[in-house]
């Protein structure tokens, strides 16, 4: 029997195959390889698909969130407050501006940061809220902002959550300024590292452009200490030729999210992805809740089935964030969930057959 991937980028590139070729072949010819008309377009087209006022191309979702917190003015002293179960990437920016992170418990039901353990753990130098758009559902991010006082950024981590809507405000478009990353395995990706800034504020997208060349707006005059955060052309070719197809393609995950649904709905050892009343998620991942998660996901994978775990350790209790001194017990919602997640493969182009053969055997596997 044929494996099932956990995502499958092979279908996509079928797809745009072709248009990728004839853009490729047009930056070729021009030779400008970094920055240049090309990611111009596509800053221009994803700030129009969001809503948004501006869109800063750079090299990669951990860089924009860097750029974005530094933009802000995020900087040694300050407090970050990151939900502790995400991608380390997100604590990682934080760590990178030399500001102290602050991780805070997730909420039971759709894994997202707790709102209410973020606001109780504001303190006078708390500078930015990190909200994470994980596995592709949002954040409330207005209620958050209802509970923030003047001063404190909201910068969201959306790079899960590409074309992400929740109470008609669309993930990417709904804090101070937001990061997202085109990681080839996203929902909008890429064929290499890329990511984005995005913000409707002229002067945060200012800084972050600044940052991001050598702190140089004019050549060779640097006024600021930056770094090299740029996005190239090749990638904003696939960028463009990917984002026009990326509603049909969510529609896709929604349509398998739907089926996965349907077809375990009945199996009371696996528990189901929340969806808060509102929220239009674009399912980045599909993360059911087992009980003895690593047997079952040992059967699935020893049966040829891509799942996965995202992700086994919160950040707290990873080596990189051992310092914090945040041991066992500290985010018990997050460590309880690190044990029972378990990630089906879902993507644009998974079949009914597939998704029903991972149902079989997950079903097999969770009542053993
Ligand atoms: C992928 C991802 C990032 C980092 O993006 P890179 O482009 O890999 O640097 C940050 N946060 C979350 C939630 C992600 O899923």
């Amino acid at each position: 029997m044929t494996s099932i991937p956990l995502v499958d980028l092979g279908w996509q590139h079928a797809q745009v195959a072709d248009d990728v070729a004839t853009g490729w072949a047009e930056v070729l010819a021009r030779t400008a390889f970094v920055g240049g008309p090309a990611v111009s377009r596509f800053e221009a087209e994803y700030a129009a698909y969001l809503g948004v006022e501006h869109c800063v191309g750079v090299a990669n979702g951990t860089d924009a969130i860097e750029l974005a917190l530094r933009a802000v003015g995020v900087g040694p002293g300050d407090e970050c407050v990151v939900p502790a179960n995400t991608f380390i990437a997100t604590a990682e920016a934080v760590a990178r501006t030399g500001a102290t992170t602050v991780l805070v418990d997730c909420r039971p039901d759709d894994a997202l940061i707790d709102v209410d353990a973020a606001a109780a753990a504001l303190t006078p130098r708390t500078k930015a809220v990190l909200p994470v758009h994980l596995y592709g559902q949002m954040v409330d991010v207005a209620g958050l902002a209802a509970r923030l006082p003047e001063g404190v950024a909201i910068v969201e981590d959306a790079a899960q959550s590409q074309g992400a809507r929740r109470d008609g405000i669309t993930a990417g478009a709904a804090g101070t300024i937001a990061a997202t990353s085109f990681y080839p395995g996203k929902n909008l990706g890429a064929y290499g590292d890329a990511g984005a800034v995005m913000t409707d504020d002229a002067e945060l997208a200012a800084a972050v452009r600044l940052l991001g060349a050598h702190g140089s707006e004019r050549k060779y005059v640097h006024d600021t200490l930056g770094f090299n955060s740029r996005l190239d052309a090749l990638q904003a070719v696939v960028l463009s030729v990917k984002l026009r197809r990326l509603d049909a393609w969510n529609e896709e995950r929604r349509a398998a999210a739907k089926r996965y649904e349907a077809l375990l709905s009945g199996v009371e050892q696996v528990t189901l992805p929340v969806v808060a009343d509102g929220s239009e998620p674009v399912w980045h991942l599909y993360v059911v809740q087992v009980d003895r998660r690593d047997e079952v996901l040992a059967e699935l994978n020893a049966g040829g089935i891509g799942a996965g775990i995202h992700y086994p350790t919160p950040v707290h209790l990873t080596g990189a964030f051992a310092g914090l001194g945040q041991g066992k017990g500290a985010f018990p919602v997050s460590e309880a969930m690190g044990e029972r997640i378990l990630s089906l493969p879902l993507y644009p182009g998974i079949t009914a057959e597939q998704q029903e053969r991972v149902a079989e055997a997950l079903t097999a596997a969770v009542t053993r």
